[in-house]
């Protein structure tokens, strides 16, 4: 660990003498603060990756030590009020699976990757879906899920939700019980939740 990461908060102890002992704490031991204005961790780049897209950059909010914790801890949190109980959790590849793998951790389910296509080593089960222009294909392993696996699908951000949407029919088609969303982000004005199953959803950030 890197001092920056101690220096900046300190744990102080009067002694019986009345002296004063300081010591440093890791970041890690803090309490998770009450609120924090994560959209402000959010970076906006305007016309990547093409003219026209403002992209939601995660990356600023993922390298600021406390955000990435209250980040994990509210999904966790707001999961817990939704009374959503899961087996597995879902990550879409691949901004879904640095959400997705803490957020399995916290709620004490299994991870699964869904991948692009052709990344899975063993036997798979995929499903095509349209973009903007042409198709995709996302995959998961056969041996990952069950008929009545319950999972919860989790992704960086919603768009038009047809990414989302393309991996409920997948885990919903091998027979799973979904029974959940969760984005960071959800850009509204876009209506993806209206695509999707009519399930908990859950998002941190709108726009
Ligand atoms: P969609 O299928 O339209 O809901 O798009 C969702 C996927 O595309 C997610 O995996 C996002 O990471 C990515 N995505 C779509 N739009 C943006 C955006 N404006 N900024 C960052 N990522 C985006």
């Amino acid at each position: 660990m890197e001092t920056g990461d101690w220096d900046s908060y300190e744990f102080k102890l009067i002694t019986p003498h009345s002296s004063l002992l300081t010591f440093p704490i890791p970041h890690s031991l803090l309490p998770t603060p009450h609120f924090m204005d994560l959209k402000s961790l959010v970076r906006d780049i305007p016309d990547f990756p093409k003219p026209g897209i403002l992209f939601r950059d995660i990356t600023t909010l993922l390298r600021d030590p406390e955000g990435l914790r209250y980040t994990i801890d509210f999904l966790t949190q707001k999961c817990n009020e939704a009374e959503i109980t899961v087996d597995y959790v879902i990550g879409i590849e691949s901004r879904g699976f640095i959400f997705g793998s803490p957020l399995a951790y916290k709620l004490g389910a299994g991870f699964i990757p869904v991948r692009k296509r052709g990344k899975l080593p063993a036997a798979i089960h995929s499903i095509e879906y349209e973009l903007e222009y042409g198709t995709d294909c996302l995959e998961v392993h056969q041996d990952a899920l069950h008929q009545g696996s319950r999972v919860l699908i989790v992704d960086d951000l919603i768009a038009t939700g047809g990414t989302a949407s393309a991996t409920a029919k997948l885990v919903q088609k091998i027979g799973c019980e979904l029974v959940g969303f969760g984005f960071i982000i959800e850009l509204r004005d876009l209506q993806g939740r209206a695509y999707l199953p009519d399930v908990p959803i859950i998002s941190l950030i709108e726009y």
